[in-house]
C-alpha cells in the first residue's frame, strides 16, 4: 500500500460476480493493488464440487506472489505424469517432474477443490496481507448489468454500483450474455463421470496404492479414442479423484447437473469392459459418482465491454484435458492485479480492460484449442508433448503443439508492459514477445521472435 502511485491512479470500488476459484483469486489480486473489492456469490457454497484441481507452476507462482497459505490446500506435490496402457496398466509415456521446481521456480500442486477454494477465500477476506480485506456477500445472484452506468442488478432486488465489474460467474455466466456474447457451443463427443476413492479403502482391499506415485496418471489416450481414465491424488494423498471419459454414445450426461443424486457404480464401470483390472477395482469402490457435463465452446471474440470484464470459465470455458482451467482463471486474476496496480493504472478503467483482453485472449484461446486436441490424443497434453521418443507419439502439427515452456517460461509482467506500451504509443524495449523471451527455443523447434 505504501508504494508510490502513478499520476491518475485511484482506488476503485470493484464488484466481483461469482466467488469461485477465479472470483476469490481476483479479489486477492485487486485488494493487493489497493482497491476495495466486494464479491457477490449466488450460492452459500454448500454445493462446492468434491474433486481435485490441478495447479501447475503457472498457477502456483501467483499463489506464492499473493501470500496465499498454500499448505492450507493440503496439496499433493506432483512428481510425474504417467500415461498407462489401457488394458495392462503398463506405463507408456512418463513425464518426470523431478527438475520441475528447479526449472520453473514453483511446484505442480494437486488440490482438492474445497480446500483450494477455502484457502483462496481466507486469503481474500482475512485482515492479514496487503490491502483492504475483500467483502463476501452470499445469496446474491446477478441478473443484469447496466454496462453504461456500471450497476449490477441481483435477483433479490438489490442494485449496486461499481467502478469495475468482474464477471467470474463460471461456465453458465450471466455476465457473458450481458456483454453480448452468445456462444456457439455443442455437447462434447465424450462424456465424463467423476468418482472419488479413499486411498485407505483401496489399501484395505489390497489394491495398488496409487497415492504413492504422487502422479497425475492416465489410462488410454494413445489410441485416438475418447476412452480415458485420469487419476489425480489430493488431500495429501488420502483421496484419489478419478475422471472417467468415454464416447457420448455410451452415456449422454450433457444436460445433467453436478451435485444431484450420485450415480450407481455399475454405470461408472459399464463403458470400460477392457480396462486394466487394477484401476477398474479402484473404480468399483468409487463414491460420490457424479457426471461432469462437457460442452465445447468456440473462443469468444472479446473479454470486456466498458468497465465490465469476464474472468475464468465465464470468459473461456475449456475442455479439462490440459488441466489448465483453474490456472487460466488465476492468470486472468493476476493480469487484472498487474493492470490496476499503482504503476500501470492511470485512471482509465476501459484502457486497462482493453489491454486485459489483448493479453489474455490469445493465451487462453491457445490453451483452449490444445485442450480440445488432448481430449483424444494425450501426446498433445503439456508434458507428454515433449515425449517424442515413444513409439506411439504423434501430434496434429509439431510446430503448433502446446509445450510446457510456453506455459511456464511466460512472463505476464512483460506481456502487459508490451501491450500497455503499444496502447500508449510508447516504445517497448525488453527482449520479450508476448511474454516469452526472444530467442527461446521450444522443443518443437519454434524459436520465439524468429
Ligand atoms: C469436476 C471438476 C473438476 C475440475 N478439475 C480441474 C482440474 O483438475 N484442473 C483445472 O485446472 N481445472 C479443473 N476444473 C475446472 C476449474 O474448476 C475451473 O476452470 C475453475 O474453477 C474456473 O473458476 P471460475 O471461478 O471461473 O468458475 P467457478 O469455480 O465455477 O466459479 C463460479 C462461481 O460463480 C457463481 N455464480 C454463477 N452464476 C452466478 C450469478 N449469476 N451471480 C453470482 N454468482 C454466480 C457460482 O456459484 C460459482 O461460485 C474442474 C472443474 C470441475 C467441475
Amino acid at each position: 500500500m505504501g508504494s508510490l502511485s502513478t499520476p491518475g491512479w485511484r482506488q476503485l470500488n470493484v464488484g466481483v460476480i461469482g466467488g469461485g476459484i477465479g472470483g476469490m483469486s481476483v479479489a486477492i489480486a485487486l485488494r493487493r493493488s489497493g482497491h476495495l473489492v466486494t464479491i457477490y456469490e449466488r450460492a452459500d457454497f454448500a454445493g462446492e464440487v468434491g474433486a481435485s484441481v490441478s495447479c501447475a507452476a503457472n498457477g502456483t507462482r501467483w499463489l506464492h506472489e499473493w501470500g496465499v497459505d498454500v499448505a492450507k490446500g493440503d496439496p499433493v506435490v506432483l512428481k510425474s505424469l504417467i500415461n498407462r496402457d489401457w488394458k495392462t496398466g503398463e506405463p507408456v509415456s512418463v513425464y518426470s517432474l523431478d527438475d520441475y521446481e528447479k526449472r520453473w521456480g514453483y511446484v505442480y500442486n494437486m488440490f482438492h477443490r474445497q480446500y483450494m477454494h477455502a484457502m483462496l477465500k481466507d486469503c481474500a477476506l482475512q485482515e492479514e496481507g496487503e490491502g483492504v480485506p475483500a467483502k463476501l456477500v452470499v445469496n446474491h445472484k446477478c441478473e443484469d448489468i447496466d454496462l453504461e452506468k456500471g450497476t449490477i442488478k441481483f435477483a433479490n432486488g438489490v442494485t449496486v454500483h461499481h467502478d469495475l465489474i468482474v464477471g467470474s460467474d463460471g461456465i453458465g455466466s450471466a455476465v457473458r450474455g450481458v456483454l453480448g456474447i452468445h456462444p456457439a457451443k455443442r455437447p462434447a463427443d465424450s462424456s465424463c463421470l467423476h468418482a472419488n476413492v479413499k486411498t485407505e479403502d483401496a489399501v484395505k482391499l489390497g489394491l495398488v496404492d496409487y497415492s504413492q506415485d504422487s502422479a497425475l496418471e492416465y489410462w488410454g489416450g494413445q489410441e485416438g479414442k475418447w476412452d480415458k481414465i485420469v487419476l489425480s491424488p489430493c488431500n495429501g494423498g488420502k483421496l484419489l479423484s478419478y475422471y472417467c471419459f468415454f464416447p457420448r454414445e455410451k452415456g449422454d450426461y450433457s444436460t445433467q447437473q453436478w451435485g444431484t443424486e450420485d450415480r450407481p457404480v455399475e454405470e461408472l464401470l459399464a463403458p470400460f469392459p477392457e480396462l486394466d483390472a487394477q484401476v477398474k477395482a479402484h473404480l468399483a469402490i468409487g463414491i460420490e459418482i457424479q457426471p461432469w457435463r462437457l460442452w465445447v465452446h468456440d473462443p469468444y471474440p472479446y473479454m470486456h465491454k466498458n468497465t465490465t470484464c469476464l474472468l475464468g470459465d465465464a470468459g473461456h470455458p475449456m475442455m479439462p484435458h490440459q488441466s489448465q482451467g483453474a490456472c487460466m482463471a488465476i492468470e486472468d486474476a493476476a493480469a487484472l492485479g498487474i493492470l490496476f496496480n499503482k504503476q500501470n493504472f492511470k485512471g482509465d478503467v476501459a484502457e486497462c480492460l482493453d489491454v486485459y483482453t489483448k493479453v489474455r485472449l490469445p493465451r487462453v484461446t491457445r490453451v483452449q484449442a490444445a485442450a480440445a486436441k488432448a481430449a483424444y490424443n494425450i501426446n498433445e497434453r503439456i508434458g507428454f508433448s515433449a515425449n517424442k521418443d515413444i513409439a506411439t507419439y504423434k501430434v496434429e502439427d509439431e510446430k503448433k503443439k502446446l509445450t510446457i515452456e510456453e506455459m511456464n517460461a511466460y512472463d505476464m509482467y512483460k506481456d502487459i508492459d508490451e501491450e500497455l506500451a503499444k496502447a500508449r504509443g510508447q516504445e517497448y524495449k525488453d527482449k520479450y514477445l508476448h511474454g516469452l523471451p526472444i530467442g527461446l527455443e521450444l522443443p518443437n523447434g519454434v524459436v520465439i521472435g524468429a
